[in-house]
């Protein structure tokens, strides 16, 4: 296996101008244990707790995601936004795919999306994509 492609910080960077995790295309909701899991800097953007649902959530889209790239990175995050991984970065993690491969079919899933947005397209276009690039048992 190349090395590179266990390298955390290279598959992080896959995520950079990615952000389907957080702009609600690919999930609906991000789990939040608390208060303090949800921290200062969404709770400053106006984010609230759902604490009605077990575990609590927060629904997204995610305010602090901006072009696929969260703004808050370097702030305090929720601690679900740094474990997730959808199957497409668990298989860079796993070496399993390179990651221009990986940045291929991102933008190719940001590309449909757009398209599903114009109206020139059908969702389940891009519900195929989200399915067979991006969801995987981890994704829920
Ligand atoms: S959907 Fe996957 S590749 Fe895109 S930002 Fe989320 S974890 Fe990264
Ligand atoms: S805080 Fe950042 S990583 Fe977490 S959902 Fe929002 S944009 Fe995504």
């Amino acid at each position: 296996m190349d090395e590179l492609f266990a390298d955390p910080e290279l598959s992080m960077s896959i995520c950079v101008g990615c952000g389907l995790c957080c702009d609600g295309t690919l999930l609906s909701h991000l789990a939040v244990s608390d208060e303090s899991d949800l921290g200062m800097p969404l709770w400053a953007m106006g984010v609230e707790l759902i604490a009605v649902a077990e575990p609590p959530v927060i629904e997204l889209p995610c305010p602090a995601v901006d072009h696929g790239i969260c703004t808050i990175h370097h702030l305090h995050r929720p601690r679900a936004c740094s474990q997730f991984e959808c199957s497409l970065s668990q298989a860079v993690l796993d070496g399993e795919i390179e990651p221009t491969a990986a940045r291929a079919a991102i933008a190719r899933t940001l590309e449909v999306r757009a398209e599903v947005g114009a109206g020139s397209r059908p969702r389940s276009d891009l519900d195929q994509l989200l399915d067979r690039h991006f969801r995987g048992s981890i994704c829920e």
